[in-house]
């Protein structure tokens, strides 16, 4: 029997696999079917503190999954697929290779996946142009024209953000009416860089190596554009990694995110906890989901104390 299992290795797992390492509790975390997680998919971080010339993502994950083996975690690369869970356990976990495992505690850290846009030129020129995080990508765009597809708040936010840095910021959305809180519409109609493209249906992003332009049907006059840019921002929301848990008896919200009892990492069956994006429909940045990792083993932790496990 494995005291505590880690369901996914992007920071929040990760994280929380370095807390439980060093608290002597051999975790065992499984990567998943992307392992590393959404930041292995970024090219450079670098509002991630302590690194101050930026890091690569894929190397920052392998950094943390270094650190968390050190101290006696073991990660594997398989996936789990299907999940028992009892109030205070044992939970019975099945893995990709066939195997069945059983452990006291688990903490789900499988992350969200942005949903993309399906056209073609996304998938070639994603981290090359393409992106789902102004945040952490806006800067490179300096005095540059980009584009940001959605239209809910999200998209206002990186819209707006990405003003900071861009010459010009293209809002592009397939309706006529934005899905965002009037006051975020209001804020982006504002702002002078942000030119919107509404009922216009983006059907390619275009480039060799980069992204050089985005191209859409103008819905209203049934007319194809193609606008040159040099980044496309996907803010068309998140679809958080959660149904095999949720079937397993663990609550989310209506969008499917992994509810969390009073600030903490608990979810509502006792022995099973949650960090990181697949908890979090709010922040979704690589250091927050490493503090909740943080939360969830100290959590985790005296879960196992106190039951004596
Ligand atoms: P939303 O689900 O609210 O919006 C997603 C947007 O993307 C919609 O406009 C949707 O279009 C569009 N979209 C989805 N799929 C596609 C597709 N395949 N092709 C083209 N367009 C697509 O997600 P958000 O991330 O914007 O917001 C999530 C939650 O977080 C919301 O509750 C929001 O209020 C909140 N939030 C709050 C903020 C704040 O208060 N400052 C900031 C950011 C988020 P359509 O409208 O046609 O469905």
């Amino acid at each position: 029997m494995e005291k505590l299992v880690i369901i996914g290795n992007g920071p929040a797992g990760l994280t929380a696999a370095i807390y439980a390492a060093r608290a002597g509790l051999a975790p065992l975390v499984f990567a998943g079917n992307v392992p590393g997680g959404l930041l292995t998919m970024t090219g450079d971080v670098e509002n991630f503190p302590g690194f101050r010339d930026g890091i690569g993502g894929f190397d920052l994950i392998m950094d943390m999954q270094y650190q968390a083996e050190k101290f006696g975690a073991y990660v594997e690369y398989e996936e789990i697929t299907a999940i028992k869970l009892q109030p205070g356990g044992p939970h019975t976990l099945e893995v990709s290779d066939g195997r069945t495992i059983e452990c006291s505690a688990v903490i789900i850290a499988s992350g969200a996946t942005p949903r993309k846009l399906e056209v073609p030129g996304e998938d070639r020129l994603w981290g090359n142009g393409v992106s789902a995080c102004a945040t952490c990508d806006g800067a490179f765009y300096k005095n540059l024209p980009v584009a940001v597809a959605g239209g809910g708040d999200s998209a206002m936010e990186e819209a707006l953000f990405l003003t900071r840095f861009a010459s010009e910021v293209h809002l592009i959305h397939r309706r006529e009416t934005l899905r965002a809180s009037l006051i975020m519409q209001e804020r982006a109609k504002n702002h002078p860089k942000i030119k919107f493209h509404l009922n216009a249906l983006i059907t390619e992003i275009v480039g060799d190596k980069k992204v050089s332009g985005v191209r859409f049907v103008d819905r209203e006059f049934n007319k194809e554009i193609l606008l040159p840019c040099s980044a496309v921002f996907t803010a068309l929301g998140h679809t958080p990694c959660s149904e095999l848990f949720r079937n397993a008896g663990v609550e989310t919200d209506l969008a499917g995110f992994i509810a969390v009892k009073n600030n903490t990492s608990h979810t509502n069956i006792p022995g099973v906890f949650a960090a990181g994006d697949c908890a979090d429909p709010r922040y979704r940045q690589a250091i927050v989901a490493a503090g909740m990792g943080a939360r969830a083993a100290m959590d985790a932790e005296k879960f196992l104390a106190d039951a004596n496990k």
